[in-house]
């Protein structure tokens, strides 16, 4: 049985974004398209298999459970890395997939090799250098001891990305910061070859570097947010759409979120509206509930202050948000019914809900948002 909502994903949004990105990746770059946290909330399933129609043979993961469900998803092989999390018990199935990973401790490098040697296979490796984010990889005192084990255990060892993470490409606040991290990487890169070692890529750069430090593409990128037709943060998006009056976002969002109006009700003036005394009713009012809370991603900050589409009016959310419930007061539209269709996240007649509308209303970000969509919420693609 379907949920009380549904996710639709839009194939020409997602074709426009990735015209979008080719068309400003360096000559030569290869694009890995990240699809943590369930593809930024979109799902996996659908998700992958779209992109892939659309041109991607690249997908990079956080953790093995991701790259289990990005093989499922195909039927043909693509290239996967997974950025974070590998569990010792779980190293060997990665190696048999010929599924790459980043590597930011020596033990994890040394039970490569040794699987490497059970398996009669190369552990595909992507060395992860601790430029100045301080979350993982290599320290720089550590890089010389590094290139030597790699070289000596060449033949186990398939190093096929040298890589770092930046702390926040997408403000300008840690410009100083990220510059280093640039440097810092560079001397990396210099001194793995000199030690004649040639990792197949190096990469650095997420959306924000991507866009905002062209000489951050190396030979990969990898591209979360933009695909999905957000910008890291709107700082991000004004230094690339500048300062005029009315600029046209190249970005199109992929997703949409879509629910029912469940039940309409008249409020009497005086009454309060759903739990506790959050809402009072100044007048005579009309609400709608609609069967989606916050265990289904609407966050409960967004209670008295989240906006939905009905009827291709914008609406505000009444009251708290409850677990599976939320009200929205409809009583500036003519007629409301139950059945009517409710947007979420997305277009209805000229009126939009964009994603950034949330984050503007409750503390959460794009990411996040995006990513406590659940589960188990349909989605559907729209084909072109
Ligand atoms: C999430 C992530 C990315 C992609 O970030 P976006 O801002 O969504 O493009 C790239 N690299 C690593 C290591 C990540 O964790």
């Amino acid at each position: 049985m379907d949920n009380t909502s549904h996710i639709e994903l839009s194939e020409s949004a997602l074709a426009n974004n990735f015209q979008y990105i080719r068309e400003r990746l360096a000559p030569g770059a290869r694009l890995s398209h990240v699809v943590k946290g369930n593809a930024y909330g979109h799902g996996i399933d659908p998700f992958v298999p779209l992109a892939h129609k659309l041109g991607a043979d690249h997908f990079s993961v956080f953790d093995v459970h991701e790259a289990e469900q990005v093989l499922k998803a195909l039927s043909e092989p693509v290239d996967i890395i997974i950025m974070g999390m590998v569990a010792q018990e779980q190293l060997e199935w990665v190696i048999q997939k010929n599924i790459g990973y980043f590597v930011f401790d020596s033990k994890r490098l040394e039970q490569s090799v040794l699987l490497a040697k059970k398996l009669k296979k190369k552990a595909k490796v992507h060395i992860e250098l601790e430029t100045g984010m301080n979350r993982s990889g290599f320290e720089m005192e550590n890089w010389p001891q590094i290139s030597r084990f790699l070289i000596e255990n060449a033949a186990y060892l398939d190093l096929q990305g040298l890589c770092t993470h930046f702390a926040g490409a997408e403000s300008i606040a840690n410009h100083l910061r990220v510059r280093q991290q640039i440097k810092n990487f560079r001397k990396g890169r210099a001194l793995f070859k000199n030690a004649n070692l040639k990792p197949k890529w190096s990469h650095a750069a997420c959306s924000a570097a991507f866009l905002r430090f062209p000489k951050t593409h190396f030979d990969l990128v990898r591209i979360g947010i933009l695909q999905y037709g957000f910008w890291p943060n709107m700082e991000t998006y004004i230094s690339i759409a500048g300062l005029e009056e009315n600029p046209v976002d190249p970005l199109q969002r992929v997703i949409n979120w879509k629910s029912r109006v469940m039940n309409v009700k008249k409020v009497h003036k005086g009454e309060y509206i759903g739990y506790g005394t959050s809402y009072l009713a100044t007048q005579e009012m009309t609400v709608a509930s609609v069967p989606v809370g916050y265990s289904h991603g609407f966050s409960r900050s967004l209670s008295n202050s989240g906006r939905a589409l009905v009827r291709g009016m914008r609406v505000g959310v009444v009251g708290v948000v409850n677990m599976n419930v939320m009200m929205l007061d409809v009583s500036h539209l003519d007629h409301v019914e139950i059945g009517d269709e409710v947007v979420l996240i997305g277009r209805q007649g000229d009126q939009e809900i964009s994603v950034s509308s949330f984050s503007e209303y409750s503390d959460q970000m794009n990411y996040e948002l995006l990513t406590r969509l659940p589960l188990d919420i349909k989605r559907r693609v729209k084909t072109i």
